[in-house]
């Protein structure tokens, strides 16, 4: 038994969820037991309520510490969305605001303050802190971030290391730290940094299994591809790019294909950069293309994909980056277009670097990044493994466990590569070799008269891309060898020869050019879906009315939960996950009366029961209404033999035809109506009976139809 039995309540009550995600729990008990704590989430792992439902349930203020003004101010109006009293200091608030902010503070009507850590630690507010802890206490200082502490992270941040005396002037106030780095090195210097003691620390699985992870060749129409991904996966999105060039080229022609986009680099004004991401965050704009300058400090939890259109600098960025999609734990995307020749630029880059030891740790985590995109094992497994954590075996959500990649024998073809290599006297690269394989006309074989070699035109039966695989292969095997001059001439070595003397096999694993769809998790019905688009709209219009994002109203689960279920009072839209008690008193109704609105003009609100949840097993008043019918008596008969209306006994019977417990319709309805009837349920779906009728005329009763409809919908679900 817990110590602390009430906690989903207090989750349901302040944040209207129903359940706590894996080690969210863990985390809060031990931060009500007044303990020190290190907490390793990834990102999306719900950090935040780590430490803001304790806050709501201790005495006292919980001081939050925080680096980007724009993360405050964030979590401080999701907080206040859902009624609870918190509040902000930064530099963005004038000397008045800042003194009211500061009253209320000092009156005990606030439970979560954040602040800069620069701020914190200041002349002029160590002493007001003294008097909060005096009036009203500080219950505790959650550091969040808090790997900018640390000089081995990946955001280094000096103020932080002066956070050092909170725990010095507050020796009995508990300080929580937060986190997503996956670094042991980081992870040791903000316990020692921060001063942390015997810290209770939780490091959660880096696993985030929401997120579907695939490589793909990046091909010469790369950007078509790109386009055409983008369209099929509904919701906002990342494109990546290396350069502000590629930024501002294929967010160009994005918008050129309309797909409403916006770029984000260094070489815009801040006010641009400020406006794109307010935009992208309040969904008027559905794709952000950006360096990687993009995204720290972006909350955004409804982010649908994360493509990278070039190679990431190492397997940790890309972790983070692409990690930025589906924090709401919400299906999502990542994609990672490959391309040999990126390597190469990258290659090219790191070998300017005049420090050779950089340029070693730099070569090492590019061979990782390749390791990791020409691998065939499951991605999770690399990407985890990476994090010293393990992962073994198949995790169904990512391309090479979907479409594991069938290993061919392609020693006949390797024989053909590696002697056209030897026929060019080890003297070219893999362009040059290919163009001979293929039989192509190009200036350069004509200048060295590579079209009178033997090998010339021998590989015409496979595609460049496919020569280019087979190459590439070979270079990862050993096979065959590749200057590091920048010229990557081809090389043998005695393996190659090997191979040419029919002394070796060669396998490779063939990505098959398949097309490869992807579906969202959960198929819903298509008017699951209708419903879903106008909550949707409802959503961004309440938002734009108060200035801030739409998921601070409702997150997507949310609103799929609404459309599914269809709550029609507030009881049942209470029930919902991610309706707390003050949301539902702000927006209750104006959801309910958008989902009343649609059901009844799909005639739907006859239809009480949850089509998903329909039981199929009659109830014991159907099962009587079936005996009698069995015995050969009409409805009008059982209706009067049973004290009820014929109307309910009608719906008994239609009810039992869906669940498939009366086969034969014939009594009921003539053969010619109901081929004619199913004709139109064919054309126009599960709608209600009055399109149908009106589509059949009169002859039709409402009757045949419910009951030819009931054994469409059995047939159907079969
Ligand atoms: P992190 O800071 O670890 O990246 P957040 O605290 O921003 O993660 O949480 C990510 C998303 O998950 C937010 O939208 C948050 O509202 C949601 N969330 C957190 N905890 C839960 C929960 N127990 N149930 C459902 N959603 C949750
Ligand atoms: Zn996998």
């Amino acid at each position: 038994m817990s110590q602390y039995p009430n906690l989903e309540a207090a989750l349901k009550y302040y944040f209207g969820y129903d359940n706590f995600r894996p080690g969210q729990r863990q985390v809060i008990e031990n931060a009500l037991s007044n303990r020190d704590s290190l907490i390793v989430m990834p990102t999306g792992g719900g950090k935040s309520l780590c430490f803001q439902l304790p806050a709501l349930i201790k005495k006292g203020l919980t001081v939050v510490v925080s680096p980007l003004i724009a993360l405050m101010q964030d979590q401080v109006e999701a907080l206040r969305k859902n009624g609870i009293a918190a509040t902000f200091l930064n530099s963005s608030l004038n000397s008045y605001q800042t003194r009211s902010r500061e009253q209320y503070i000092i009156q005990g009507k606030v439970k979560l303050l954040y602040v800069a850590p620069e701020r914190l630690v200041s002349d002029r507010f160590l002493p007001f802190l003294d008097l909060v802890h005096h009036q009203v206490g500080i219950s505790a200082f959650a550091i969040d971030e808090a790997h900018c502490v640390s000089e081995w992270g990946h955001d280094f941040r000096p103020e932080y290391r002066q956070l050092i005396l909170l725990r010095k002037r507050y020796p009995d106030v508990p300080t929580w730290a937060l986190t997503a780095t996956a670094t042991d090195r980081v992870r040791s210097d903000i316990i020692q940094q921060l001063g942390l003691k015997e810290p209770s620390i939780h490091i959660a699985s880096f696993n985030r299994q929401n997120l579907y992870y695939e490589v793909r060749p990046k091909k010469k129409n790369a950007y078509a591809e790109l386009l055409e991904l983008i369209r099929e996966t509904p919701g906002s999105g990342i494109v990546y790019c290396l350069t502000r060039k590629k930024v501002d080229e294929i967010t160009f022609k994005l918008q050129h294909d309309k797909v409403s986009a916006l770029p984000y680099h260094a070489g815009l004004t801040d006010e641009e950069r400020t406006q794109n991401q307010t935009r992208f965050i309040r969904d008027d704009v559905r794709v952000m293309v950006a360096t990687i300058a993009f995204g720290m400090g972006i909350n955004k939890p409804d982010v649908r994909f994360v493509i990278h259109s070039d190679i990431p600098r190492n397997l940790e960025s890309y972790y983070q980056e692409s990690g930025r999609a589906g924090r709401d734990g919400e299906p999502s995307r990542c994609t990672l277009f490959y391309s040999y020749g990126d390597v190469k630029i990258i290659e090219y880059l790191i070998n300017q670097k005049s420090d050779s030891q950089e340029q070693l740790i730099a070569k090492q985590q590019l061979r990782q990044m390749i390791d990791y995109a020409e691998g065939t094992d499951c991605r999770r497994t690399i990407q985890l493994s990476y994090f010293g954590e393990r992962f073994t075996g198949n995790c169904g959500n990512c391309d090479n466990c979907r479409y594991p990649k069938p290993v061919q024998d392609w020693t006949l073809e390797a024989m053909k590569f590696l002697s056209c290599v030897a026929r060019c006297k080890e003297k070219f690269g893999m362009g040059h070799i290919i163009d001979v394989l293929r039989g192509a006309k190009t200036q350069k074989i004509t200048q060295y008269e590579h079209d009178k070699l033997s090998t010339y035109g021998i590989g015409k039966d496979k595609s460049a891309d496919e020569w280019r695989m087979l190459g590439r292969s070979l270079l990862h095997q050993g096979l065959l060898e590749q200057s590091t001059d920048g010229y990557a001439v081809l090389k043998l070595n005695a393996l190659s020869w090997e191979i040419m003397r029919r002394q070796r096999t060669v396998s490779v694993a063939v990505s098959v050019t398949q097309k490869i769809t992807w579906n969202e998790g959960s198929t819903q019905a298509t008017e699951a879906e209708l419903l879903l688009q106008r909550l949707r709209s409802l959503r961004k219009k309440l938002a734009d009315e108060q200035s801030v994002p739409p998921y601070i109203i409702f997150a997507d689960s949310t609103l799929k939960l609404m459309a599914q279920v269809k709550p029609q009072t507030k009881d049942e839209f209470a029930k919902l996950s991610g309706v707390g008690i003050h949301k539902l008193a702000q927006y209750g109704e104006k959801f309910i009366a958008e989902i009343r609105a649609y059901c009844q003009e799909l005639g739907l609100q006859e239809q009480k029961t949850n089509p998903t949840s329909f039981v199929s097993f009659p109830s014991n008043t159907e099962l009587q209404t079936l005996e009698l019918y069995q015995q050969g008596l009409s409805i009008s008969e059982i209706a009067k033999k049973r004290n009820l209306s014929p109307k309910t006994i009608t719906g008994h019977i239609a009810n039992l035809i869906e669940k498939n417990q009366l086969g034969d319709l014939n009594q009921l309805v003539p053969v010619e109506k109901q081929q004619k009837i199913l004709q139109v349920l064919n054309t126009l779906g599960d709608v209600a009976l009055t399109p149908i009728k009106e589509y059949l005329g009169d002859s039709y009763s409402f009757e045949e139809i419910l009951f030819v409809r009931s054994k469409w919908r059995q047939h159907s679900r079969n």
